[in-house]
């Protein structure tokens, strides 16, 4: 995943600024369990990116599942025990997630954590659980018995051995937080990218829009099907080429169907969102790589300024008619414009 993300980092930016000549200035760092760059294109002084960067580290020790203190550890570890206090800002996720557990029917919920750990997908002991392991998570997984106060800012997870799990939209979430301050620093024109979160601001300095490459999902990192033209917006995907292992032909990926405990297979192979805030862009890749295209077809026609792009197994394309790409692997081919 770092190579990957560090390669298509690479690739916007050499693509989008070779020719521009102008003052710019990059920092990466590994955070969020991913590779996190920020690049500024018209002041590139430390003070901005110091800030960025500590944002995150604290948007990271609040939500992250791999840190015993964060405030989900500490919800996770007194489920079916007792409510749990948390900062108010990851309140205010777990509630933006709830949120799109329930537009999304439950294909994007939060409670994924026992799938998350019995998978542990990306990690050493990845393996294919046993169907009994399956069959004894799914009661655990269920968005409604997550029980918010808001008074209080405490949450509870109902039944013992639930876990929240925040990374469908947490880097959604760093990455709205970090243009915050780009902007509050004066910055007009940058591109931040959180493991594949990315965000555009501005424009390239003779006034053309960015290109942001859609990731080729069965070749290496790095390699685009083309390219999306935009400016002040946030792109995200949702991939089986992000987090997977392979087993007897198969595919096992990171983005799980939560009614079946298993990865999400519906002829998806992405989904890519643009919009304004990138937390939304976040969960909503999330939700209609799991619901698939029929069904996230019918969500986006209710999100006006949302924007989907689809990638199939068969190699087409179906993207929403706002989107200004430019297909560049013609072994894919644009099948509708909805
Ligand atoms: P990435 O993290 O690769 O950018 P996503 O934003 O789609 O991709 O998030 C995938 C992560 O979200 C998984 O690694 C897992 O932690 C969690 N997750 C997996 N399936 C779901 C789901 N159905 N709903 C919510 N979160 C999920
Ligand atoms: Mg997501």
């Amino acid at each position: 995943m770092k190579t990957f993300n560090i390669i298509i980092f690479t690739v916007i930016i050499s693509l989008c600024f070779i020719s521009c000549g102008q003052k710019q200035s990059s920092h990466t760092e590994f955070a969020l369990g991913t590779v996190c760059s920020v690049t500024l294109f018209e002041q590139s002084e430390k003070s901005i990116y110091n800030e960025v960067f500590s944002r995150i580290r604290e948007i990271e020790n609040l939500m992250s599942v791999n840190i015993p203190s964060s405030d989900i550890s500490r919800v996770n570890a007194a489920a079916g025990t007792e409510p749990v206090i948390v900062h108010e800002e990851t309140f205010k996720v777990i509630e933006r997630a709830l949120y799109y557990a329930e537009f999304s029917g439950g294909a994007f919920d939060l409670t994924v954590g026992p799938l998350v750990s019995l998978w542990g997908i990306g990690k050493e002991e990845q393996r294919i659980p046993l169907r009994q392991e399956i069959l004894d998570a799914l009661p655990l997984i269920n968005w409604r018995n997550v029980e918010l106060d808001r008074q209080k800012k405490s949450v509870f997870l109902k039944i013992k051995g639930m876990s929240l799990d925040l990374g469908a939209i947490a880097k959604g979430y760093a990455a709205d937080e970090a243009v915050k301050i780009i902007k509050r620093g004066g910055v007009k024109r940058a591109i931040i990218d959180l493991g594949g979160n990315i965000v555009v601001l501005g424009e390239k300095k003779d006034g053309s829009l960015w290109n942001v490459g859609i990731q080729n999902p069965d070749k290496n990192r790095g390699d685009v099907i083309g390219f999306l033209q935009l400016t002040e917006k946030t792109i995200v995907t949702s991939g089986v080429y992000e987090r997977f292992f392979e087993e007897n032909n198969q595919r096992y990926h990171h983005l799980f169907d939560p009614s079946r405990g298993y990865p999400a297979k519906n002829g998806l192979l992405s989904v890519t969102l643009i919009t304004d805030i990138s937390m939304d862009a976040d969960a909503l890749s999330t939700a209609l790589f799991v619901l698939g295209y029929e069904e996230g077809k019918k969500l986006i026609a209710s999100l006006p300024g949302t924007e989907a792009f689809f990638v199939f197994e068969d190699r087409s394309i179906i993207m929403t008619d706002g989107i200004n790409f430019t297909l560049t692997d013609k072994t894919f081919y644009i099948k509708n414009i909805l």
